[in-house]
């Protein structure tokens, strides 16, 4: 588990030297842990060192690590949500960064408010246009917006780079999902005030172009025997 100590401490000082240099304060990024196919003790590792945020991609791995560990982890579902997952993912998430669709949104509202929970929710929007990405398109996304749901807080926008983007092409992801927050903040007279983006290959550029939360698995708990998306 000492990897996972060392690592994590790795990871805090280059998110605090990213957002130095995109002159920005260490409070404005937040790190999501994400612990997706390691083990409970892994998560307990990290929890040691401070660190209350963590993702997980799939419900299943949620449900079977949240019991077992402090209950003051803040848990972030982060991969795409199946409409019969959702209830289990409210019950132990706190925020939920993969909201991809309007039929999704009012499920999870409705269900929320069945259940007497507020969890935070991001808007997943597929901003490359890859077919493999399951974020909503920009314009589903603008409707999802413009609906006000009553127990969820829509707190901000969510995306991910394709696998093979260089540099370039993610800082232009980045910076279009950072353009849609300010216009829809503007438009709408709302706030937007989360940018979820950023992962182990391309925080730092995320961070550059105003990432709130970074989502780090790989370079905090290692390489994942499978890959699960
Ligand atoms: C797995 C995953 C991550 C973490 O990726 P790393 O490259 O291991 O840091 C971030 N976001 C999502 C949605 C993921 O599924």
């Amino acid at each position: 588990m000492e990897h996972v100590q060392r690592q994590l401490q790795q990871v805090r000082q280059s998110v605090r030297d990213a957002a130095a240099a995109a002159g920005r304060g260490p409070e404005e990024v937040r790190l999501i842990a994400v612990s997706k196919t390691f083990p409970a003790e892994d998560v307990a590792a990290a929890y040691q060192c401070g660190q209350r945020a963590f993702g997980e991609n799939r419900v299943q791995e949620l449900e079977a690590k949240a019991p077992v560990l402090p209950s003051d982890i803040e848990w972030h579902v982060i991969g795409h949500l199946q409409s019969n997952k959702s209830a289990k993912a409210l019950e132990y998430a706190a925020w939920i960064h993969s909201v991809n669709s309007m039929k999704l949104l009012q499920r999870l509202d409705r269900q929320a408010g069945e259940m007497g929970k507020h969890p935070n929710i991001l808007i997943e929007i597929n901003i490359s246009g890859e077919a493999s990405k399951s974020g909503a398109t920009v314009e589903e996304a603008e409707e999802m917006i413009r609906y006000k749901p009553h127990n969820l807080r829509v707190a901000g926008l969510m995306t991910m780079p394709p696998f093979d983007a260089d540099e370039t092409e993610q800082r232009r992801i980045f910076s279009e999902l950072r353009g849609l927050r300010n216009r829809w903040e503007q438009e709408y007279g709302i706030e937007l005030p989360e940018l979820s983006m950023g992962m182990s290959g391309d925080f730092a550029t995320a961070i550059a172009e105003g990432s709130t939360m970074v989502r780090i698995g790989t370079a905090i708990f290692g390489r994942r025997n499978y890959d699960v998306q």
